[in-house]
């Protein structure tokens, strides 16, 4: 067997299901677009994920001969449909890169394998894995920008490990799996405008950056724009509207799944109003282990808890917004007034006017002016 098929193998033994290899050459598109688009893409560029240096594998992996693509698909089992419409699947899913983890331990697997097999690896933060898992055949960019793996749709994540030897590279896909020329719906469907052309998207103005991004993440705004909380719907981490409206991922939304049981128990007590309310023990203890990934300040999902109750405009949640204007965190008692404003009517106002009068944060001033002028 040679050393590419046995590395497929035990790739797709641990629990990966697709495995391409690629050369470590440059992604040139990819350096080129982050130039071309720096006033959307600033923020990642150089700072937090360094993706400037992640579209060549060699500044991951000096020695780098190839790149090895595991492809996982994280949409296996249903989800709770109370979860639905509020955390992104890929979030549900727990792809959770510590090795104690399910996903993480499968990648320190494959990971050793290759060590064992005499390899340095160059594993992320930073490395271009979309494009190294469409360049290794395994995917093609949608319009929306996510990445389709023939039969399974864009449920999938990719994950890319330089290495320091010559592996033969695996073929590109066909163009019969491309988008079709005239589709527009993931386009059309996107809240905020963000998809504003096929193959391009400003996180600026995307959902799901904002919800985890804004205020939680250095050199990003720090608060979400209006024009993005009033078309934010419920979505509390994650935004899957491009996805689940699109007719390639059709097939894989019709099929029947069997339950994800540990979702099924967690979702009873993961509603709006226990993320809106909720203490440090909650958090640590209910939330945490079940949102893989950026949010880390318990803050930010109570204010994306705020927005997506205001969102609602049930007047009956106006209660317990005010509740919530007794926060410690100016964050949560800013956004409760913005959704008290949203959902509107007397009693809001004159909630609006109140914390007004008393709350000492420049911050929740602010949004309870702009506020009263919504209620
Ligand atoms: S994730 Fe949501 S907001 Fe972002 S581009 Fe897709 S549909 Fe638009
Ligand atoms: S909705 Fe249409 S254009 Fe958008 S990714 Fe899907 S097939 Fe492509």
């Amino acid at each position: 067997m040679s050393l590419e098929q046995e590395i497929r193998e035990y790739a797709l033994d641990v629990g990966f299901d697709e495995v391409g290899i690629t050369t470590a050459e440059p992604f040139k598109q990819l350096k080129q677009a982050l130039q071309e688009r720096h006033e959307h893409y600033y923020w990642v560029s150089d700072g937090l994920l360094e993706l400037r240096s992640a579209s060549d594998p060699r500044n991951i992996l000096p020695s780098a001969k190839s790149v090895v693509v595991l492809l996982y698909d994280y949409y296996k089992l249903s989800y709770p449909p109370s979860l639905l419409g509020k955390i992104g699947k890929a979030y549900l899913s727990r792809l959770y890169v510590s090795k104690k983890r399910m996903f993480g331990a499968r990648l320190k697997l494959v990971r050793d394998f290759l060590e064992q097999k005499g390899m340095n690896v160059g594993i992320r933060p930073a490395m271009a894995e979309r494009q190294a898992a469409v360049r290794a055949g395994l995917v093609s960019f949608g319009y929306n920008t996510f990445v389709y793996a023939p039969g399974r749709g864009s449920y999938v994540v990719p994950v890319a490990i330089a290495v320091d030897r010559e592996l033969a590279p695996t073929q590109s896909t066909s163009s019969s799996q491309e988008c079709s020329e005239n589709c527009r719906k993931c386009i059309e469907a996107c809240p905020t405008g963000a998809l504003y052309e096929p193959y391009k998207m400003n996180p600026l103005n995307c959902i799901a950056f904002h919800t985890y991004a804004t205020g939680n993440f250095p050199d990003v705004p720090e608060q979400i724009p209006y024009s993005v909380r009033e078309n934010m719907g419920t979505w509390i981490y994650g935004c899957d509207v491009c996805q689940d409206v699109c007719p390639r991922n059709q097939k894989k939304q019709k099929h029947e799944l069997p339950p994800d049981g540990y979702l099924m128990e967690k979702s009873k007590e993961i509603t709006l109003l226990n993320l809106l309310h909720m203490d440090d023990r909650f958090y640590l203890e209910k939330v945490q282990p079940m949102l893989y990934g950026y949010i880390w300040n318990k803050s930010i999902l109570q204010r994306n808890a705020a927005i997506a109750l205001g969102n609602t405009g049930d007047e009956g949640y106006v209660d317990e917004l005010a509740r919530s204007l007794n926060d410690p965190e100016e964050m949560v008692r800013a956004y409760a007034s913005w959704a008290i404003g949203r959902i509107g009517g007397g009693k809001g106002r004159s909630l609006l006017e109140k914390q007004g009068s008393k709350d000492d944060s420049e911050l929740v001033k602010m949004e309870v002016k702009n506020a009263l002028e919504l209620a």
